[in-house]
């Protein structure tokens, strides 16, 4: 496992200069990630070339620790304070279990908060016995845990009632990951979110991704939806469209849009283009999706900074439009989810 994540001489030459001329006057003192991912090498079983080339994620590394999380912490946010909600790999090719038991390691150790990935087959009593043994703030269900692989995975077959009731006794948080190809604009998903929301409103919502609409396609119709709903929070982890976080700042707000970084994956260098429906990756790493169409001339690559920088880049600029004070930043980029993560903890208390 490498132990630098990120090149120092690319860290030197691009990306420091972009934290100090672009957001170190914009970021407030103490920033929480409510979106990351740690896993170790050997917490991914086996894999097949074709399954690392079906999804482009797959093919960027996905292991950190949770020391190379701090290390990565330390470098994209100098002189600041930051914590992170950490999880393990949600991904039927990950082994859950050591996941989530290296994840209560670190919350034992004061390193971070974290949730539990739930497999939606566990009775209420095995849930409840994880939570007590590793004092996780709340779940991350995924619908790649579902065991069929079909295209239209209800929320309740990732996220079942049983699991539902005990998040929404004990207030947990849910980092809510959307399935079906229609995202954030399926009828059936927004029905869905706004029955949990409504028959659940002790659950700690967010939407992972703004409910990975990447565009402003899925985005308008989806966010308009739940206009009326409250109580759902959205993260905007690889989230690198500033006309959408534009619009979540208008529909959600600055006390329910929370920031994720998707670390990671958003250690890729590169940048995004939005066409209709579809994002583009383009980056300069040797990924087979990577291929001469999507390669800029060299002087374009070698300026390209972490995708996690490109996200806060469409904050920024969204932030900008909206003409957000730096309070309200400074809730995005963290007070939102610490007092999330209190609620939770206070909830838990309980157990
Ligand atoms: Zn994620």
């Amino acid at each position: 496992m490498p132990s630098q994540l990120i090149d120092p001489r690319r860290y030197e030459e691009v990306d420091l200069p972009i934290f100090r001329n672009e957001f170190d006057a914009f970021l407030p003192a103490t920033i929480y990630d409510c979106h990351v991912h740690v896993a170790l090498p050997e917490h991914r079983g086996p894999v097949t070339r074709e399954w690392i080339t079906s999804d482009w994620p797959n093919e960027v590394d996905y292991r950190m620790s949770v020391e190379q999380l701090a290390e990565v912490q330390a470098k994209l946010f100098p002189g600041r304070q930051v914590r992170s909600l950490v999880f393990t790999m949600p991904s039927p090719k990950y082994f859950i279990e050591e996941g989530n038991r290296y994840v209560a390691e670190a919350i034992r150790a004061g390193a971070a908060d974290g949730l539990l990935v739930t497999r939606p087959e566990w009775s209420q009593e095995e849930l409840l016995r994880l939570l007590r043994a590793g004092s996780f703030v709340g779940f991350k269900p995924y619908p790649g845990l579902v065991g069929s692989r079909a295209d239209d995975i209800p929320i309740e077959a990732f996220f079942p009632p049983h699991h539902q009731e005990v998040a929404d006794r004990l207030r947990l948080i849910v980092v809510l990951h959307i399935g079906r190809p229609e995202r954030l604009r399926d009828p059936s998903n927004l029905r869905e979110i706004r029955q949990l929301a409504t028959t659940r409103p002790g659950i700690q919502l967010i939407i992972a991704h703004i409910g990975r609409a990447y565009t402003m396609t899925y985005a308008e119709p989806g966010l308009a939806a739940l206009h009326d709903v409250p109580g759902i929070c959205h993260d905007f982890a690889m989230n690198l469209n500033a006309d959408v976080l534009e619009l979540a700042l208008r529909e959600v707000g600055p006390e329910r849009l929370l920031y994720g970084s998707d670390l990671p994956i958003a250690l890729m260098r590169g940048v995004r283009a939005h066409e209709g429906d579809r994002y583009i990756n383009f980056s300069d790493g040797d990924y087979s999706w990577n291929t001469p169409e999507r390669r800029k001339t060299a002087e374009e690559e070698a300026r390209y900074t972490l995708y996690l920088y490109e996200e806060l880049r469409a904050f920024r600029t969204a932030a900008q439009r909206v003409g957000l004070s730096s309070e309200q930043v400074s809730r995005v980029m963290g007070a939102n989810a610490k007092e999330m993560v209190e609620t939770a903890k206070q909830g838990l208390s309980r157990l």
